[in-house]
């Protein structure tokens, strides 16, 4: 089933509760105006009550009955208050008693069992009735009174007010629903603002920004976070876009060599020796694509979150050893000199072990160290230590290269960036490897530096948390 709008779900909450307000409000005041309007009625039974007492009060005190019963018949048969009247004397022997209630006899209690004053309501052919049932003493007899009293303004007035009340609460209900739906509209309408421009937003115009609200309320916070997130969104697009145009271009110019290459080797026929040299570029240009896209690979995989670590505890020197010695051979071949302290300085030094993914921690060091061959020319040298500083390991690679302008040096970790485009191409590079550097050593939640100098070197820093060395038990005595 379709859910209501928020709106029209405001409104009914809006309703009901002001229906049940209202239901509260009417019968509250209902119930206040008839206990009123009832003690009203009671006051002037009780003071009639009380008139006749003072009548019988004003009576001789020895007056035989019959007397008294003359007395009273002469004073009350004619008097109004008289219509509604029925008293007797002690052993239930009747003084006076109305033509009225004659007609209509329904003593509510036999006098000997009123013991306090009972006001009741009764109808009498559909009119309605108060009547004081109460023990009178006076001059030494007790007397039990029926008294009533129409009341038919009290309960006529209560009518209407029911009616009017029955009448205005639909009205007034009606009104409410309406000044509810109005309110809510108009609380919601930035709402519907924020939806309107939000359905704009694309991937062409990702730069459009949802209106921006300045009430000051949840709204306003709820389109500047939207807003926040769209900001965010748009520069991981722009990034990805730009990622995507960079990779092309760059294997562009792999693929277009080799086929250039193929084209002139088949353009006529030609020796053994130029095939020969014509495949051998081929293969070269094959093998730096195929490094290109294990890169752009590498990268797309820590973008898209699926490049996972495989953290376990790696001794960094051993580690770089290895890797050290795998890079001996090229030093000979470029004439470089080639040198790494690793060793511990003695042997109470702290073990260097880091929580780490030992093949992209090897990836991390054959990137500087590709660099500073690829950037140093000979005679020249390349040098790797390890040190500990507090609880860090430190990495330094250090070149006697070309060096790095200032102006670039915050700039050679981004992607593709060269700083020499064409002499970086030459030497195979595409301007990826140390953003790849960078983001294996955020994931070892260390960090990257480089300090240099044009033409005198660079030097890179890396530096990567320790874990602490296990505790070694003395041996006992
Ligand atoms: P590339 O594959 O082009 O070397 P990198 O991301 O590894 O890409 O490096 C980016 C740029 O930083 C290089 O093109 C180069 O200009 C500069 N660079 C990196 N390492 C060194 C270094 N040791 N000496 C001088 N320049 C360097």
């Amino acid at each position: 089933m379709r859910r209501l709008s928020i709106g029209v779900r405001l409104t009914l909450w809006y309703l009901a509760i002001f229906a049940l307000a209202q239901l509260v409000f009417g019968a509250g005041m209902w119930l206040v105006l008839r206990h009123n309007l009832y003690d009203l009625v009671d006051d002037g039974l009780e003071a009639q009550v009380d008139d006749l007492k003072n009548f019988l009060q004003s009576q001789p005190k020895d007056l035989p009955i019959a007397k008294l019963q003359e007395e009273v018949n002469e004073t009350y048969a004619i008097e109004h208050s008289g219509d509604y009247l029925e008293v007797y004397a002690e052993n239930d022997l009747l003084i006076y008693r109305s033509a009225f209630v004659q007609a209509h006899q329904s003593a509510l209690l036999p006098p000997d069992q009123v013991k306090r004053p009972v006001m009741r309501s009764r109808r009498i052919d559909g009119r309605p009735f108060r009547f004081l049932l109460q023990k009178l003493n006076v001059n030494d007899h007790v007397y039990t009174v029926e008294m009533g009293v129409p009341a038919d303004d009290a309960v006529e007035t209560l009518h209407l007010f029911r009616s009017y009340l029955l009448m205005f609460a639909p009205l007034l209900l009606l009104v409410a629903a309406g000044g509810g739906y109005w309110l809510s509209r108009r609380a919601l309408s930035p709402v519907d603002a924020l939806v309107r421009t939000a359905r704009a937003v694309s991937g062409t115009n990702l730069n459009s920004r949802l209106q921006k609200l300045e009430t000051g309320d949840e709204l306003q916070r709820l389109s500047d976070t939207l807003n926040e997130m769209l900001d965010r969104i748009e520069s991981a697009f722009l990034r990805i876009t730009q990622f995507t145009a960079d990779a092309s271009h760059e294997l562009r110019t792999p693929v277009s060599l080799i086929r250039t290459e193929a084209e002139l080797a088949l353009r006529r026929s030609r020796g053994e020796d130029e095939y020969k040299e014509s495949l051998r570029h081929i293969l070269l240009e094959a093998e730096r694509t195929t490094a290109l896209i294990e890169q752009l690979l590498s990268l797309a995989r820590t973008d898209s979150g699926r490049e996972t670590l495989h953290l376990q505890p790696v001794d960094l020197r051993q580690t770089l050893r290895s890797v050290v010695d795998g890079w001996q051979q090229v030093a000979t071949i470029r004439n470089l000199q080639f040198s790494a302290s690793l060793d511990a300085p003695d042997d109470d030094a702290p073990d260097s072990s880091v929580l780490g993914d030992e093949t992209l921690l090897r990836r991390l060091a054959d990137i500087l160290l590709d660099n500073a061959f690829k950037y140093t020319p000979s005679p020249g040298s390349v040098h790797v230590s390890l040190e500990s500083k507090g609880e860090r390991a430190v990495i330094s690679v250090q070149d006697s290269g070309i060096g790095i302008a200032e102006e670039d040096q915050s700039r050679i970790f981004e992607r593709f960036y060269r700083v020499d485009k064409a002499r970086s191409r030459a030497q195979g590079g595409a301007g990826l490897g140390l953003a790849i550097a960078q983001w294996i050593v955020t994931q070892h939640r260390g960090s990257i530096e480089v300090e240099s100098r044009p033409g005198h070197g660079a030097t890179f820093r890396v530096e990567l948390p320790m874990i602490a060395a296990p505790v070694q038990n003395p041996l006992p005595a």
